[in-house]
């Protein structure tokens, strides 16, 4: 038997479905132009995806693949042996050079995978210390992929622990297989031609949040079991989905799956009672069975039949830790909901039901809300807070109406469904 560290799938099957992956990644995910630049970050575990994206890369006229990877262990060690002051540490360099490609012209691919557990037994001061620094660090570089100028995109590779996760009782061979087949399908990697099925998805959720657009409900309603609910968009918000043209002109879709269309609720105007579908899973402990009562956007009450100290705590950090900074909507149908699977994965998770997020809104959700300040947003409606949580209140059973500004109620989903 193989070691989890060596632990790979060699069949020409999964082969070609790695193939066929990585050149949606590039062809459409990143939308690679001829001759541009790519950097590239992943884990050890993720070589074999990584080495196909790079194939593809150069066979779509990349000049130059830098590829940054990351191994585990290490960042074990560092944890194990590396004296304190090394916490609030960062390689500024590293980020200063990767902003430099960026401004030079470079695309960017984030191959997510990894163990979502890796720090969980650490320290949490030092783990929170080294977030921060390599955050401020990488910030001045990711405005740039947050401000769409560059075209960008993030893809999944199985790897041995995450996959432990996912299926705790399978043998790591069969864990790894099932989590491949799982990315594969819910990244909509399926049949002979996945890149024309990934356009006409895309196409699917332009549409969806151009017709919201061109809506602008004043507010949104929900009606399922547990939940009674009306959450109010902020003003000049804007619903967003699909891919985006990048500052340098190149078309990408930033998400690998994606199934959502969002937008900036209003911070003071969600009231009534909304019952989570999903369990959260939240700093490594599992939150099971939220209901949450609002009122003028603000949280009264929260019941939650396990975790609840938890999530009492996530909504103390901050005012807006108790306000939505995000509302999306994904149809039941779509592949990962259709999975019943949790990835514990923000990526796949966020996409596999309708969602409210806890604390900060999304600038890019409101007209010209890049260049406005914090008090301007605000002053839109848009909360602001140190968390950002998304949680899972769609199901086959949630009708959502559209409000107009004149009080008429129109269906938007039935059933879980968009109505079309
Ligand atoms: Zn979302
Ligand atoms: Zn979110």
């Amino acid at each position: 038997m193989a070691t989890a560290e060596q632990m790979t799938i060699a069949t020409a099957e999964h082969e070609h479905k790695l193939d066929q992956l990585a050149e949606v990644a590039i062809n459409v995910g990143l939308g690679l132009a001829k001759g541009q630049e790519l950097v590239m970050t992943a884990s050890l575990d993720a070589l074999p995806l990584a080495r196909k994206i790079v194939e593809q890369a150069y066979k779509a006229g990349a000049s130059l693949v830098t590829v940054l990877y990351n191994d585990e262990q290490e960042t074990k060690l560092r944890y194990k042996y590396a004296p304190d002051e090394s916490f609030d540490h960062a390689a500024a360099w590293l980020y200063e050079g990767m902003g430099a490609a960026y401004k030079s012209g470079a695309a960017r691919l984030a191959i997510t995978g990894g163990n979502p557990a890796l720090l969980a037994n650490e320290d949490p001061d030092k783990v929170g210390r080294a977030n921060r620094a390599q955050s401020k660090a990488y910030r001045p570089a990711l405005e740039l992929i947050t401000r769409h100028e560059i075209n960008w995109t993030i893809v999944a590779a199985a790897t041995p622990a995450w996959s432990a996760l996912m299926f705790p009782n399978d043998e790591p061979e069969v864990a790894l297989a099932k989590q491949w087949e799982a990315i594969f399908k819910t990244t909509r990697i399926a049949g002979d031609d996945p890149t024309s099925g990934w356009r006409e998805h895309d196409k699917k959720l332009i549409a969806r949040a151009t017709r919201m657009n061109e809506k602008r409900y004043s507010a949104l309603k929900y009606k399922g079991p547990g939940t009674d609910f009306t959450l109010g968009l902020a003003d000049d918000h804007v619903w967003m989905g699909g891919g985006t043209t990048a500052g340098n002109g190149n078309y990408c879709i930033p998400n690998m799956p994606t199934e959502e269309v969002f937008s900036t609720p209003h911070k003071d105007r969600a009231d009534g009672v909304v019952t989570a579908t999903k369990p959260l899973s939240l700093y490594g402990s599992m939150i099971e069975n939220i209901q949450v009562k609002f009122e003028k956007g603000r949280i009264v009450e929260v019941h939650a039949s396990k975790g609840q100290e938890v999530l009492e705590r996530l909504i103390d950090t901050d005012e807006g830790a108790r306000r939505l900074g995000e509302v999306a909507l994904v149809p039941h149908s779509s592949p990962i909901s259709q999975s019943g699977l949790t990835f514990f994965n923000t990526l796949f998770d966020e996409n596999a039901a309708s969602h409210i997020a806890l604390g900060q809104a999304y600038s890019s959700c409101v007209k010209d809300g890049d260049k406005m300040s914090k008090e301007e947003l605000a002053a839109k409606g848009a909360n602001d807070s140190l968390i950002h949580v998304d949680w899972m209140i769609g199901s086959g059973e949630l009708d959502i109406d559209g409000i107009t500004a004149t009080g008429t109620a129109e269906p938007l989903m039935r059933k879980g469904e968009w109505v079309e």
